[in-house]
Parts: structure tokens; sequence; C-alpha cells
């Protein structure tokens, strides 16, 4: 196999990479990332966020920027991408790229060029933080991509529950491969209990209980949070505005720990 095949992406601008990943969709992988992107900026550090999920981008939604398109820029004499700019955040997305409402057929070897040209053929100028949403699960893109990017590290997320677990344990496992060796910087359990507006005092913990903690023991690496299944969080990334436009200061505190625990 061809060794260009693993060479780095180079990104001289970009001082670290984070990728938040997960074992199977649904669980708020886009949410934590695009929350934690949000939160960074808010905390002085300029922030880049990638959506690499190819089966499903929801960044562009998230944001409402579904129907921008990025534009160009020639620099020494090439043609780079500039990305979309919202609160703050550098956006760029597989999603930008698909037409509206269908999916991506690409094969893996096409869909991991296609990754790769994302990130390479952007002009992302100085960024200290990059967070990567990236595809969930452990197949040929998702390992190829770890190793063109010079990770910092990985956060994983995962809901409480047994069988979303063990799920996540793989994408954990996946990145501590010994030839991957990709930190694993802590685990994020969302949806962890709901809390009805009628009993502000209890917690019910609808998908089971201990999971990210549990995981997180596992790989020796710390829970970073838990976040609560709270409407607003859906409603609020329907209408394109990130969780912080949303009043639950709760929930935004979760995201500022985590943001705090990792820079
Ligand atoms: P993934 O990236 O893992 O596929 P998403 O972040 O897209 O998952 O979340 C899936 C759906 O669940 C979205 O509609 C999102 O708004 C919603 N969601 C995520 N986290 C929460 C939460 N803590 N409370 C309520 N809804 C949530």
């Amino acid at each position: 196999m061809s060794s260009a095949l693993f060479e780095k992406i180079e990104m001289p601008g970009v001082k670290n990479i984070i990728v938040v990943a997960s074992g199977k969709g649904g669980v708020g992988k886009s949410t934590v990332a695009a929350n934690l992107a949000v939160s960074l900026t808010r905390q002085g550090l300029t922030t880049a966020l990638v959506d690499a999920d190819l089966y499903g981008p929801s960044i562009p939604m998230m944001f409402g920027v579904q129907n921008q398109k990025p534009s160009g820029i020639v620099t020494d004499g090439k043609e780079k991408i500039l990305p979309v700019e919202k609160f703050g955040v550098k956006l760029l997305s597989i999603g930008f790229y698909m037409p509206a409402g269908q999916s991506l057929i690409w094969r893996g070897p096409m869909a991991s060029n296609g990754l790769t040209q994302l990130f390479r053929d952007t002009e992302w100028g100085e960024i200290d933080y990059m967070i990567v949403d990236f595809p969930p699960g452990t197949g040929d893109i998702q390992l190829t991509t770890i190793q063109k990017l010079n990770l910092t590290g990985a956060i994983i997320v995962t809901t409480p529950q047994e069988i979303a677990l063990s799920d996540a344990r793989k994408a954990a496992a996946m990145f501590t491969k010994p030839d991957l060796n990709v930190p694993i910087l802590g685990v994020v359990e969302n949806m962890s209990w709901f809390t009805p507006v009628s009993h502000p005092d209890e917690k019910y913990f609808i998908f089971g209980k201990g999971g990210g903690e549990k995981l997180a023991r596992e790989f020796n690496t710390p829970l970073l949070g838990q976040i609560p299944l709270v409407l607003e969080i859906g409603d609020v990334s329907d209408r394109g505005t990130t969780i912080y436009n949303q009043p639950d200061k709760e929930v935004i505190k979760a995201f500022d720990n985590i943001s705090n625990a990792i820079y």
C-alpha cells in the first residue's frame, strides 16, 4: 500500500485538532461538537468546526447556514475554500457540497479523498482549536482520516445505555490502537436524565445510569460532562441556533466545563 495514502494533511495555522466521535448515530455527537466549538469561541479562542459526518451532516442546519456555500480564494496560485463563519466559528461541512435532501453515496476511497480535500484545500488561517464532527462508526473511512490528521485527541460521546456503550467502546478502542495511538481526552454522556418542568428537583434516568462513567473508567479517561435530555436542545438545533441561545443555564455550564477541561 502506498505511503502517500497515509500522508499527513498539512494545516500549518491549526494548533489543535480534536475529533468528536461516537459508535453510532443519533447519540448527540454533532450537538456536542457544535456547542463545544461555540463554547471555545466564547472563551476567546479561535475555533473551526469541520462537519465530517458523511452519513448525516447536520452542522449547517444547527448553525442556520444550510443555504450558504463556502466561497473560494486564490492563495499562492492555488484555489482554496473559505469557510462559512457563524457565531465566531469557522464552519465547513460535507453537507455544503451535497444536494439538499440527498445523502452521499460515495464509496470508501472516494469518501476518504473527499474528506481529505475538505481539510487540505481550505484557507483556515490561525486556529487554536479545530473540532471535527466525525462520521460514526469504526470503518475504513474513519481509520484513514485518523491516520491523515495530526490529532490532539478524541472525545467520545455516548448515551448511558448498554447497547450504545458497546458501540462507543469500539470507537474508543479504535483511537487507542497502537498504530494510531490518539489520546482519548474524555467521555461525554448525553441524554443522561430528564427533569420535567413540573418536578424541577427530580431526575429520571430514562436511558439508564452510569454508562458514561463506566466507559471513562475502562479507558482511564475523565468523564467530561453529562448533558441532560432537554427539549430545547432539539428545538434550537432545528432552528439554526446553538444551545447558547436557549434558557437552560445548566446545559450551557455543562458545555463550558467540557471546553475548560480540554484547553
Ligand atoms: P449525532 O451527531 O450523534 O447523530 P445529533 O447531535 O445530530 O446526533 O442529535 C440527534 C438529535 O437529538 C438531534 O435532533 C438533536 O437536536 C437531539 N439531541 C441531541 N442531544 C440532545 C439532548 N441532550 N436533549 C434533547 N435533544 C437532543
